[in-house]
């Protein structure tokens, strides 16, 4: 089994806003997110609510980034 280093504080993850530049804040895993949020997750939370997760490809955590200053949110893949 894989765990996602930053899910368990083992790793932070420093973002700068493409934008801006500024960095950006976590806003934690964009599972919590995907009701209004990037629609391609969606498959890969159906398999998973249908018991039958992807084991074949490499398990990536997504985390949703937010820029404090231009809002622009950016989802991060964490390799588990
Ligand atoms: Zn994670
Ligand atoms: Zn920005």
């Amino acid at each position: 089994m894989s765990i996602c280093p930053v899910c368990n504080g083992l790793r932070e993850v420093y973002v700068l806003c493409p934008d801006c530049g500024q960095p950006m804040l976590e806003n934690g895993r964009e599972m919590d997110f995907y009701d209004d949020y990037s629609p391609y997750m969606e498959i890969d939370l159906m398999k998973m609510e249908d018991g039958h997760p992807d084991t074949n490809s490499g398990h990536k955590c997504p985390h949703l980034f937010r820029c404090p200053s231009c809002f622009k949110e950016e989802t991060i893949f964490i390799k588990e």
